[in-house]
């Protein structure tokens, strides 16, 4: 009943010592010598590492730059704007603050979120900002076999991690971030404790019991993931491969240590482009159709982008190609 477990703090060993199991079961993140922070899922995480580090730029009378690469995950830009701190402030694209030793920015405070996979296209997205005052937030909510290949265990200073999309239970809102500093991991503490004094008990429990459950059953719900995000895309894949008005993402297959084989992407959205010059609103040309995707401006893009799920229930999927297949039965020719 009481804010805290025995040792005082919020957050469950046990818990705590089954994310550092899944993750060396599955492959896909280095735990050891790490730091753990629990968080109402990880749209919390991210804003608590986002101060975290901006707390870093000490010597600057100006704010720390926060970037991404385009097409990026709306939500960074969202929560930052939203805080309107004077610490951090969002620049838009990472590309353009790449460092160019002759314009001053090399010595910048900078953050760099890089989703990877990335939301909304699913590339195995790495950091683009190079310099020394430069701090990454990886976010790795889709790192895991159902989505992508897992070339390697992720090793990055601080890693998000989400049950959101591990075990679909978005609604529990339990994330988690690992974290190499113990500064880092100090501050991100001090945050949870200001924010809610971290995460509910009640959430922490139904991730342990999910998370056992998991492990108890090996690999049998990856490869059932994995089954059924692969299937999804390639009948997607087939579905446009008729068409020449809309287009997808691609991947270079890789090997995956999880899986041991060189295999394809499986990824959560499809990054849908709309080829034709005169459809400049894409959302608008797939609306028309029925088909309700994101906008590819919500992800710093253009237009001619818009995102769609693949993670919804089986029969929205078993729709949205149906009413694909409808919409490329009708092009010219
Ligand atoms: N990061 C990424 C890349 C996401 O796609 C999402 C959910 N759409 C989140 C973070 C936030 O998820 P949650 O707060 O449920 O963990």
């Amino acid at each position: 009943m009481s804010y805290s477990y025995n040792d005082n703090t919020w957050i469950s060993q046990q818990l705590e010592t089954l994310i550092r199991k899944l993750h060396a079961f599955v492959g896909n993140a280095v735990t050891r010598n790490r730091y753990i922070v629990f968080g109402a899922g990880s749209t919390q995480i991210l804003n608590a590492a986002a101060y975290a580090l901006s707390l870093d730029n000490t010597s600057s009378q100006s704010p720390t730059r926060v970037v991404a690469s385009v097409p990026y995950y709306t939500l960074y830009k969202q929560q930052v704007e939203y805080f309107n701190s004077e610490r951090f402030k969002f620049e838009g694209d990472a590309y353009t603050w790449r460092n160019r030793p002759d314009d001053g920015r090399a010595s910048t405070n900078v953050i760099e979120f890089v989703t990877s996979p990335n939301n909304p296209d699913g590339q195995l997205n790495k950091a683009i900002v190079d310099g020394p005052n430069v701090k990454t937030i990886y976010d790795r909510a889709y790192y895991w076999p159902h989505f992508t290949p897992i070339p390697a265990p992720a090793d990055e200073d601080l890693m998000v991690f989400t049950l959101s999309k591990l075990t679909g239970h978005a609604g529990s809102r339990f994330g988690w971030a690992v974290i190499k500093d113990e500064a880092v991991f100090n501050r991100m503490t001090i945050h949870m404790k200001l924010n809610s004094i971290g995460v509910s008990k009640d959430t922490q429990l139904r991730a342990f019991k999910l998370l056992k459950a998991v492990l108890e059953e090996g690999t049998e719900i990856f490869d059932f993931a994995y089954q059924t995000m692969e299937t999804r895309w390639e009948r997607l894949v087939a579905t446009l491969s008729l068409s020449n008005r809309f287009s997808l993402q691609k991947f270079n297959p890789q090997y995956c240590l999880f899986s041991q084989k060189i295999r394809d992407f499986s990824p959560a959205y499809a990054w849908v482009k709309c080829e034709r010059e005169e459809d400049k609103d894409c959302y608008a040309v797939l609306k028309a159709a029925n088909i309700i995707g994101r906008q590819g401006n919500e992800f710093g893009s253009e237009d001619h982008y818009v995102r769609l799920s693949l993670v919804r229930s089986q029969d929205d999927f078993n729709i949205l190609i149906h009413r694909l297949q409808k919409l490329v039965s009708k092009e010219d020719g």
